[in-house]
This record gives C-alpha cells, sequence and structure tokens, in this order.
C-alpha cells in the first residue's frame, strides 16, 4: 500500500532476550522525587501480581460489557488499573499541568451524573465479533451505568466515549438552502439554516493483540516499538504482557450523525458517509492549499441531504492532523514543495513529505472502520471520498461501498489543484478517465502570498 512500510515482525526469540533485559533495567528505575497525591516515591512501573491476577480482568471481545469488564486507566488507584496508560488521550499532559499548578486535586474522580448518551447507539454484533474492533471501547459511552456499583464503590472508571446532541451553523448550507439544494423541514434543517445533529466523541481504546494483527506484526513488536518512540512514556508496554489494553496519548475522533440514529439498526437505510482526518489549516482557517475543508462541507451537505431523504448521514472526523505526521511535519513540506526546483508540482507531491518525514502518509486507515463498526454498518451507499486508502481498508474490512461520491471539480480551491493531481495519478479515485495532468500542476509560490 502507498505511504506504508510494512512492518516485519522480528524473530521470536530475541525479542523476549530484549523484553527480559528491558524488564530488568526499568525495575531498577524506582527514585524518589517530588511529592505526589499519596507518596514522596514514585512508582515508574508496575510489575504482574505474583499469582497472575488482577482485581479487574478484561476478556475483550466478550458479549457484553459486564463480561468484558470495565477498562481501568486510574492514575489514583494503582491497584484497580487493567490498562497501560491514562484516560483523556492527549490531554492526559494537560490534566497533569491543572495537577502541578494546584488547580485540580490528583484524586478526583468525575461525577457523571446526567452525562449519559443524549442518543442511543443500537448494540451490534460487531461489537464482540472476534477482531472487528480493536481501537475503542464499544461500551465506552455506557460504563456510568453498567458499572455504577463499583463506581460507588470508589473505582475511578471513565468513559471513552460520550454522546450529545448539537446545531451546525454554516454559512456554505444556508448558500446550498438559497441554492435549493438543501429544503428548511424545521426538523433536522431549521429556518435559519442551522442543522440538527448528534455527535459522539470517542477517545481511543487499543487492544493490543488487535492493533498488532491488522498491522502485520506481534503484539512483542508493537509493545516493544510503543515503548521506544514514546522515548520510554509507557514502561508497562513492556513490564506487563499480562495488560492488553493500552489507552494511547494521541487525538480520537468525533462521528457527526444526521438523521435518526435508531435507523442504524434498519440495515435497509441507505447510509452516506465520508471519514475525514482532521486539517486544522483548512477546515478551520480556510487555507488553500488542499481540498479538506470543500471536501469535508460537501460531504455535510451530502449528509444533510441523505438524512432528508430518509437515509443516515455520517461523519467520521479523525484527529490525524498532517497525514498523522502533524502539522509542524506538514508546513515543512509546504515550504519544501514550494521552493523546490520548478516550483510546487504534483508531480513531485508524495516524495517531498517522505523527505522530510521518511513516509509518505502515517494516518494507517486500518484503524479507522472500527467507528463504523462500531455503528453497525456493514455497507456505505455514499461514501463521500476519493481515498484509495479509506475505500481498501473499508472493503478490507468487511463494509461494502455502493458508491463513491468525488469532489465536485468546483470546489477545488485554487492552489489545490497539485495535491490533487498527484493523488489522482497515485490512485485516488475519480470517476472521470484516469489522465496524468500530474506533471503539469504547478502552485503558488511562497512569494505570491
Ligand atoms: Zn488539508
Amino acid at each position: 500500500m502507498r505511504g506504508s512500510k510494512a512492518l516485519v515482525p522480528t524473530e521470536p526469540l530475541k525479542i523476549d532476550r530484549q523484553a527480559r533485559r528491558k524488564r530488568r533495567a526499568i525495575s531498577f528505575l524506582v527514585s524518589a522525587m517530588n511529592r505526589s497525591n499519596r507518596t514522596d516515591h514514585i512508582r515508574i512501573t508496575s510489575h504482574p501480581e505474583p499469582h497472575g491476577k488482577t482485581r479487574y480482568p478484561i476478556h475483550w471481545g466478550a458479549p457484553s460489557a459486564r463480561e468484558r469488564g470495565p477498562v481501568i486507566g486510574t492514575v489514583s488507584r494503582q491497584g484497580d488499573r487493567n490498562a497501560i496508560g491514562s484516560h483523556g488521550g492527549s490531554y492526559a499532559l494537560y490534566r497533569a499541568l491543572a495537577v502541578s499548578s494546584g488547580a485540580l486535586d490528583p484524586i478526583r474522580r468525575p461525577d457523571l451524573t446526567n452525562t449519559h448518551p443524549a442518543v442511543t447507539i443500537p448494540q451490534v454484533a460487531q461489537w464482540s465479533e472476534p477482531g472487528r474492533i480493536v481501537s475503542l471501547d464499544p461500551w465506552g459511552h455506557l460504563v456510568a451505568d453498567v458499572f455504577k456499583t463499583q463506581i460507588a464503590e470508589g473505582v475511578d472508571i471513565r468513559p471513552t466515549i460520550a454522546i450529545t446532541k448539537a446545531r451546525l451553523d454554516l454559512n456554505e448550507m444556508q448558500n446550498a438552502i438559497v441554492h435549493g439544494r438543501l429544503k428548511v423541514d424545521g426538523d433536522l434543517v431549521h429556518a435559519n439554516g442551522s442543522i440538527a445533529v448528534s455527535k459522539i466523541a470517542i477517545d481511543p481504546v487499543w487492544y493490543l493483540p488487535g492493533i498488532a494483527h491488522r498491522f502485520g506484526c506481534s503484539e512483542t513488536t508493537l509493545r516493544h516499538t510503543l515503548f521506544e518512540q514514546t522515548a520510554g512514556m509507557f514502561p508497562e508496554l513492556v513490564t506487563r504482557p499480562d495488560l492488553h489494553v493500552f489507552l494511547p496519548p494521541i487525538g480520537g475522533t468525533t462521528i457527526y450523525m444526521f438523521g435518526d440514529v435508531e435507523k442504524l439498526s434498519d440495515s435497509t437505510t441507505k447510509i452516506t458517509c465520508r471519514v475525514h482526518d482532521e486539517c486544522n489549516g483548512s477546515d478551520v482557517f480556510g487555507s488553500d492549499i488542499c481540498t479538506c475543508r470543500p471536501y469535508l462541507i460537501h460531504g455535510i451537505e451530502e449528509c444533510a441531504r441523505a438524512a432528508q431523504q430518509g437515509g443516515l448521514g455520517i461523519i467520521v472526523y479523525n484527529r490525524k492532523e498532517g497525514r498523522a505526521l502533524g502539522e509542524v511535519t506538514k508546513f515543512l513540506v509546504y515550504n519544501a514543495r514550494k521552493r523546490q526546483e520548478g516550483g510546487d508540482a504534483a508531480s513531485a507531491y508524495f516524495e517531498r513529505t517522505e523527505c522530510v518525514a521518511g513516509v509518505q502518509d502515517a494516518r494507517f486507515q486500518q484503524l479507522m472502520p472500527d467507528a463504523l463498526h462500531w455503528l453497525g454498518l456493514r455497507r456505505i451507499d455514499r461514501l463521500v471520498s476519493m481515498s484509495d486508502m479509506k475505500y481498501d481498508a473499508l472493503v478490507g474490512q468487511g463494509i461494502a461501498v455502493v458508491e463513491r461520491v468525488p469532489l465536485p471539480d468546483e470546489l477545488v480551491p485554487a492552489d489545490a489543484h497539485v495535491e490533487m493531481a498527484a493523488k489522482k495519478a497515485a490512485g485516488y479515485y475519480s470517476p472521470e478517465l484516469p489522465q496524468d495532468d500530474s506533471a503539469a500542476s504547478v502552485g503558488r509560490s511562497l512569494d505570491k502570498y
């Protein structure tokens, strides 16, 4: 697959020896540090209990939340923990700052009164199908109810999914109403042009054996790589082979649902869906070097229309800025593209990214279908995306795609033709006959802003 370098499983015997060495080294790393909430000592890592039993075992893939068990990433009651890492994704670091500054009590637990989901996502077979969902907790939105006894007893169990309602107020949708593409119906599309949606925030919860399987490597290799590439941030990846769930410090996913969510249970419901990877520059600020916001907005309009026609519209928004390489890398690449000999050209579009980042793309769509599996989708009628990687990931994991909806040419911004030409040449879906105009597309230079 373009942009992804295959992860080669390391020879198992060697891994075991390395693992033992690392575990030994880490166990000596207990040191006195600043005052924490309970003790003057910081415990760098934990090790499996001698009898090999965790208090709250996780049976990933079990048919109910109770049988699966709660995912506990608490930092206040070490003995309860059954996951590596802590809650909140990348925001765990801000929580640490809040504690450091004295603004937050480190042992405070959330009061979950009235936080339960505003709409019901029907439980589906996919929640417990082996290997189907590996990067989120299918019961993450229900923990306050299912585990209320344990929570009342003081166990720090936190939701990893939250479901609420919203209105979207977008100029482009008002435009769509003016031009007759959307109609005010007083229910989904309101008189002022705002659109009613349900929105779902999902924090990542990784089941490591399942993640390793998706990437074609051993769990041991995955654990060691995660340990090393975060500079030892999570020693339990190495010292706790009995813990298989990891709460990674990365951004999550937001789902925007258009239409009656209960229609998810009806397999004949027509589904329109865009899976969108974050692009702050375009999505929020309207930067014209790429097609992200125009495609997102086009997707929102398609989703609203689908809902008005009795179907369901679904936007899945993943925090994977700059192809999951980050915005600094992305802006460096922009400069490298603009300053290269001959100017910004489609023919060298992917090459420039690889020069800076070492890979063309780190989004690895292998995990992307999980949110759609969670919604119970086996088919998408209209996929609002031209990405071959997204399409391949969906179809490869058993979600049929009936129709692919390309971005209309008139919505491609001025400076984004380089990106579009490069992507089409590399395999992006396009209903036109394939033509290689990648050599002809040249973008704006840095002195033309
Ligand atoms: Zn973009």
